[in-house]
């Protein structure tokens, strides 16, 4: 982006309920099942059908809202969105109109929460952005168009979406992606939603204007439609910032507008210009009386999570390892509990650490797998660490035990003894071996005598060699400095 302009980003964030029946009905919400199998009168909008409100996703909500400290509203009220929708047979959505569940929360961005490569270059470390409100609403049902024909499965239809409305306080498209990482780890946290952009249960349009450095007034705010993951967020808005600037620069004039994001080609489209505002006729639902929310706050006030940022600071504390590696196991609720698992019984929790960020994590990309399908339970990492701090088994025959562990499932200790890998810390085994070495190396051996201190490196290296890597390194190292310093009459 050029220095001389300023972005404003605005995000607005549909997230599918991890709940297990519909929001006005008792169909189930299931991801991927036979197209139109859950439906009932209610969500396929036939006249005269009841709503009946699902607890379950207000609780939900809520606790999104306290999450994202916002203030909760004393009464939740829906009001009926009326509009012509293909995929929605009684013509209105079930929405909250001016009184959502949530208003004025915030969400942390933390520096892991951004992009790799824009990590170390971080404007405002201790970044909150403002959100304006969090409601809840129906999803409509799921078109697929196909070469003559549409289809519409009314699975979705009815099944509660939270939509999370963000102020303009997004400055580039790296704050964007923090934005959503940061939520998304939340989400997860708070058992609330799955939130995986790929599925479709967190979706995002974004709100992007530019303007010169020197111009208080926004420029024309030209929404994103059709991204659907969180790097395809960042590339749009930098195409989409990169595109607004060249026009200014060019002496046009941007229209308030909608674009379609290609991420194939990697551009833009316009969709269609501004229409007039929508005037969608809310009304309060006749059919839904308002519910006091302190009916259910207590109980929600008790699901608060720890969070991705308070587990973080918790673990560099409690088991002694540094912040980033802290950050990165609490990124991930799964990989946090694996680790938890496994530095629980730990005597140097850090060194789990060190399996778990470097072995583990490589070994599941490198296998295409996930932490789910991981054939390694934590309880038998903390037992390879162990195997290694004792002085059973030396560091690099801890990597070759932990392959095997990933690829077999077998516990560390069988594979050490079917494998004969157990570290020789015999004195007299090894005091012999590294005689033998002496004996055999006379030229290494004047070497080190006359200063080159490197030259005991090659001795060690032999003694590994001859124990077939088995020998406990340290204590080759102690034995050779300790055979080759001068007797007394050789100094004499
Ligand atoms: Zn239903
Ligand atoms: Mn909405």
């Amino acid at each position: 982006m050029k220095s001389d302009y300023i972005a404003t980003i605005g995000l607005e964030v549909h997230v599918q309920l991890k709940t297990k029946s519909k929001m006005f009905c008792t169909c189930p919400v299931e991801y991927g099942a036979e197209p139109n199998t859950h439906l009932c009168p209610v969500c396929i909008g036939l006249p005269g059908a009841l709503p009946v409100m699902n607890l379950e996703a207000l609780r939900m909500t809520a606790l999104t809202g306290l999450i994202f400290e916002c203030e909760i509203a004393q009464i939740c009220k829906f009001d009926r969105k009326n509009y012509y929708y293909p995929d929605m047979p009684k013509n209105y959505q079930i929405s909250q109109y001016d009184l959502p569940i949530c208003q004025n929360g915030r969400v942390p961005l933390y520096d892991l929460a951004y992009p790799k490569d824009a990590q170390k270059s971080i404007k405002n470390p201790d970044k909150k952005v403002r959100l304006t409100r969090i409601h809840l609403e129906e999803d409509v049902a799921k078109s697929f168009h196909f070469e003559s024909a549409t289809g519409i499965d009314f699975n979705r239809a009815g099944t509660p979406l939270m939509e999370i409305v963000s102020q303009p306080d997004i400055e580039s498209p790296e704050e964007a992606f923090a934005y959503l990482t940061s939520l998304k780890q939340a989400l997860i946290y708070g058992g609330v939603s799955d939130a995986d952009m790929e599925k479709g249960q967190l979706r995002c349009d974004c709100n992007v204007s530019v303007r010169p450095k020197n111009q208080t007034q926004f420029g024309a705010k030209i929404e994103l439609k059709n991204l659907n993951s969180i790097s395809g967020v960042r590339r749009a808005l930098a195409f989409e910032i990169d595109r607004q600037i060249a026009a200014l620069e060019r002496g046009e004039k941007l229209a308030q507008e909608t674009r379609r994001w290609d991420d194939d080609q990697g551009e833009t489209f316009l969709m269609r210009t501004k229409e007039s505002a929508h005037d969608y006729r809310y009304f309060p639902d006749p059919d839904l009386l308002p519910v006091k929310t302190d009916v259910f706050m207590g109980e929600v006030r008790q699901r608060l999570p720890e969070l991705p940022w308070e587990k973080r600071e918790r673990f560099e504390r409690q088991y002694q390892i540094s912040s980033y590696d802290a950050g990165v196991l609490a990124n991930d609720l799964e990989l946090s509990r694996y680790f938890e698992a496994a530095a629980k019984g730990a005597r140097r929790p850090k060194a789990v650490a060190n399996y778990v960020l470097n072995d583990l994590l490589s070994a599941l990309s490198g296998a295409g797998k996930s932490l789910a399908d991981c054939a390694i339970a934590p309880e038998q990492l903390t037992e390879l660490a162990a195997l290694v701090e004792d002085g059973k088994i030396n560091s690099k025959q801890g990597k070759e035990v932990f392959a095997e562990m990933f690829a077999s499932g077998k516990a560390p200790a069988q594979i050490v003894q079917a494998k004969g890998l157990a570290q020789e810390s015999n004195v007299e085994a090894i005091e012999g071996l590294c005689r033998d070495v002496i004996t055999a190396n006379p030229k290494s051996v004047e070497d080190y005598r006359a200063g080159k201190a490197a030259a005991i490196n090659f001795l060690k290296g032999q003694v590994m060699k001859a124990s077939k890597g088995k020998a406990n390194p340290n204590l080759v190292s102690e034995t050779l400095e300790r055979l080759l310093r001068p007797s007394p009459e050789a100094r004499a």
